[in-house]
């Protein structure tokens, strides 16, 4: 029998506890390390949209001036989850609540006839 030990995907820690199941049966993961940001987490998600990897790359096309349809087309996941990303990033980067994400990240569609080229 091989065990491979379950790791949080924020830190790294291996200190993690099972935290009972999803709706659709799918184990829950909960990191022991106080200082970690991530509390719960799955080893497999059924969405692209909560794949720590995907979230990440929501932000960085931000950053670099995709718009949120240019987003949410290139990585497979919908418009809506960009946006929601796109909040909860900046609550997670300062861990403050209630911050506005206008005072990061504008999220207001490019005007029309200005759109850029698909790729
Ligand atoms: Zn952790």
């Amino acid at each position: 029998m091989v065990s491979v030990p379950v790791q949080c995907p924020h830190c790294h820690s291996t200190e993690v506890i099972k935290a009972g199941k999803q709706a659709n049966g799918a184990q829950r993961y909960q990191c022991q390390n106080g200082q970690c940001a991530r509390r719960i987490f799955l080893l497999q998600y059924q969405d692209r949209g909560r794949v720590p990897e995907v979230r990440r790359q929501v932000v960085d096309m931000a950053i670099n001036g995709s718009g949120i349809r240019d987003t949410a087309r290139v990585l497979r996941i919908s418009p809506t989850t960009v946006i929601a990303v796109l909040k909860k990033s900046r609550r997670a980067a300062t861990r403050q609540p209630h911050v506005a994400a206008s005072s990061l990240f504008t999220l207001h569609p490019r005007p029309a006839g200005t759109r850029r080229r698909a790729r």
